[in-house]
This record gives C-alpha cells, sequence and structure tokens, in this order.
C-alpha cells in the first residue's frame, strides 16, 4: 500500500553547503520534509512534503510530557555512477514499527513507509553530498499528539521524516575510542524500552554521557539493568569483541537495541567463516580476556560511524588498552566491506542496496 504524497515545494531553496569536509553531523537540513497525521477515527491520513520548518505543536501534546517518541537513522549514498541508493532501509522501516508498537504509539505500512522516504530523498537528491564517506541521513520519528494531559494510549500522532548532509565520520582514518564502562546508571531493563529506538533511552543515557565525557571518554558502555554484570551496548551503538579467533556479542535479549548494522556484521562475519557467539556475555570474562591477552579486537557498529574500533576500556578505576590501541584488522576489514557496498564500490552479494534513483 502507498500513501498518497501531496508535495509542495519550497519557494525558498536553501542555499547547499560548498565546503563538504565541514558538514559535521545533523546541523543541516534540506529543503522539505515529511509530514502525515494519525487519528483514531481517520487512521493516517493528510501525506504531505513540505518546505523544512517549525512544527507548531500543542503545548499539552503527549510528546512533551510523557516522552512518547520513536525514531529511526538511516542513510542514503551516492555510489560512484552518481546514483542515490539506501541500505537495507526495509529493516528500518520493521524497527520503526516494533518501537511504535512497544510505546503503542500506531504503526505505519511498511511498503507504503519505504515508498515515503524513497520520495522524500529523491525529491532531495542535490542534497546527497558527493565526498568520499558523505551521505545523507534521514531522520523518520514518529510522536503522540494528543492535545490534553491525561495519560493513555496515544490517539493522535505525527510520522515525520527530515534529512540532513553529514560529514565522513572519520574526517583522519578510523581511530580508535575510548570507552567507560559504567557501572552505576543504566539504559535499560527487560520488559523496558531498551529494545525500542525511543527517545527517551537516549534522555535517561545523558547524565552517564556527560560524565563520561568528563573524565575523557567519548561514550558509555551499559551493563544489564538488573545485575550490573553483563554488557549490553555502547551508547548508540552495538558492541563486538574478538577473542581467541571468535566474535562474541551480547545477545538480544531486549534489553539490547537490535541494529542494523550489528546485523549485517554478524552475516558478514559467519561469510567468512567466523565463529559468532550472540550470547550473555560479563564484563568479568571480558576482563580475564584482557589480561591473558585473548581479547584481540573490540569495535562498536552503527550507522552513524559504521564500526568503531575500540581503544581503550575503563572500569571502576581501572583502564585496559585494546589491540594497542590500534585497529583491528577484523575490525578495519568489516569497515571496508561494509562501506563498500554502502557506497556501491564493492558488490551487493546480500542484496542490502535498495536504489532510490541514478
Ligand atoms: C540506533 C542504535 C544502534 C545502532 O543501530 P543501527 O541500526 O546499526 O544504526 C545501537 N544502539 C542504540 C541504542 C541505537 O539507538
Amino acid at each position: 500500500m502507498k500513501y498518497e504524497i501531496k508535495i509542495t515545494k519550497t519557494e525558498r531553496p536553501n542555499e547547499r553547503p560548498q565546503d563538504e569536509s565541514k558538514l559535521g553531523f545533523g546541523k543541516i537540513f534540506t529543503d522539505h520534509m515529511f509530514l502525515m497525521d494519525y487519528s483514531e477515527d481517520k487512521g493516517w491520513h493528510d501525506a504531505r512534503i513540505v518546505p523544512f520548518g517549525p512544527m507548531p505543536t500543542h503545548p499539552a501534546s503527549t510528546v512533551f510530557h510523557y516522552g512518547a517518541e520513536v525514531f529511526e537513522g538511516l542513510k542514503a549514498y551516492r555510489n560512484k555512477e552518481g546514483g542515490i541508493q539506501l541500505f537495507r532501509p526495509e529493516e528500518n522501516v520493521k524497527r520503526l514499527n516494533n518501537s511504535a508498537a512497544r510505546l503503542c504509539l500506531p504503526t505505519l505500512d511498511e511498503e507504503g513507509t519505504l515508498d515515503i522516504i524513497k520520495t522524500l530523498v529523491e525529491l532531495e537528491k542535490d542534497w546527497v553530498p558527493k565526498s568520499e564517506g558523505t551521505s545523507l541521513y534521514i531522520r523518520p520519528f514518529i510522536y503522540g499528539n494528543d492535545p490534553h494531559l491525561g495519560v493513555h494510549a496515544v490517539k493522535n500522532a505525527v510520522f515525520a521524516v527530515i534529512c540532513s548532509p553529514v560529514g565522513a565520520y572519520y574526517a583522519e582514518g578510523l581511530n580508535p575510542v575510548k570507552i567507560a564502562i559504567e557501572s552505576k546508571d543504566v539504559r535499560a531493563v527487560r520488559g523496558g524500552t531498551g529494545e525500542a529506538k525511543c527517545g527517551g533511552n537516549y534522555a535517561a543515557s545523558l547524565r552517564a554521557g556527560q560524565k563520561a565525557e568528563e573524565n575523557g571518554y567519548t561514550q558509555v558502555l551499559w551493563l544489564d539493568g538488573v545485575e550490573r554484570k553483563y554488557i549490553e551496548e555502547v551508547g548508540a551503538m552495538n558492541v563486538m569483541f574478538k577473542i581467541n579467533g571468535k566474535v562474541i556479542t551480547p545477545a538480544l535479549t531486549g534489553s539490547v537495541l537490535p541494529g542494523i548494522t550489528r546485523k549485517s556484521c554478524v552475516e558478514l562475519l559467519k561469510s567468512w567463516g567466523y565463529e559468532v557467539e550472540e550470547r550473555l556475555f560479563s564484563v568479568t570474562e571480558l576482563f580475564e580476556a584482557a589480561k591473558n591477552g585473548t581479547l584481540e579486537e573490540a569495535w562498536g557498529t552503527g550507522t552513524a560511524a559504521v564500526v568503531s574500533p575500540i581503544g581503550h576500556l575503563f572500569y571502576e578505576g581501572k583502564e585496559y588498552t585494546v589491540c594497542n590501541n590500534q585497529i583491528g584488522e577484523l575490525t578495519q576489514k568489516l569497515y571496508d566491506n561494509l562501506t563498500g557496498i554502502q557506497w556501491g564500490k564493492a558488490e551487493d552479494k546480500f542484496g542490502w542496496i535498495n536504489k532510490v534513483c541514478d
């Protein structure tokens, strides 16, 4: 099913950034955005692409008071022929619906949502940057928009999509990051909203993130919310460890976000003959491996950075170095293969690419 999209083009297009090395992340937005309303009686209606700008919202709107919001993040890549393509966008649409269902927000037709994203990206195609490593970041989100303060499942909602040209995540090559393992705050608990991509998870994670930053660490590695013993994920990335030749990644127990980059890495690793264990993995086991020299590599996975090598791990007063603070061979191989497919430089053996336009 496709939504009928009414397009109103801007009369005042913005100036596009000339220097693509200064794009950064999520600071500049394209000329248009997508909006669609939901109400209990009409369902999803009034699908429209309009000039990018503020969205007037009722002061009592559910999103402000009770945090009813879920989102997605994916990228449009310019391939070597100049065409534009997406990486596994069907997975993002599916996950958006799973997140929405968890927060009692209305779900979307998946085929129709993919069509919305592709229609908007095609309209904004000149905004997809051309330099190595750059892309157009796409941010779909749904929020509850009931204009009253009673607490109940949402009856009115908005689905919106905005786009932002983003720079190369690694301007100076793949740099290992310093990660602090958080032993006080927790991000999620089983039965909570950890596996939903929702704003509330982020709001709750800011305090630990700020503390880590103050101490010189880029991100937080979260432990499970009950025993604070098992490794869950890093900031906005899933995490993987190469120990004794095998790859270990925390199982999707309900409190871990099911990353699409994580899933793609697991599939790539298996296709290369690696043994991949998705299981409970304790911080004790991690540091045993670090001490006895079997911890070979560690990296985070996510759409923004693709893979992010981990060079230092801090936990309860001690710091451990991973892979001599260098990029591991397998980390680099995953990065090269994934980015090769995403930017259309390597063969798409798995059928992960969805073309928007030539
Ligand atoms: C989005 C996200 C990830 C990474 O998911 P990808 O689909 O690989 O981008 C990991 N953890 C959290 C908490 C996230 O929000």
